[in-house]
């Protein structure tokens, strides 16, 4: 289930919320109970593991692109 990041626009607060992508435009509440929220854009949850992060063996971490 994708992970969608949230920004309150009341009390600065960003937060995530797992929601199925036919929801993904719903409005979500902040923790604090505000409901003046906007929706980032966030890769986190989409492709389908493209984000795992890779073994490394040590010495070539950046090769590999997870330094990034
Ligand atoms: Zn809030």
């Amino acid at each position: 289930m994708p992970t969608y990041e949230f920004r309150c626009r009341s009390c600065g607060s960003t937060f995530e919320v797992r929601r199925p992508m036919s929801a993904s435009s719903d409005p979500a509440p902040c923790p604090g109970g505000h409901e003046d929220t906007v929706k980032l854009l966030t890769m986190a949850g989409l492709g389908g593991g493209s984000a795992a992060p890779a073994p490394s063996g040590g010495g070539g971490c950046c090769g590999g692109g997870c330094c990034g």
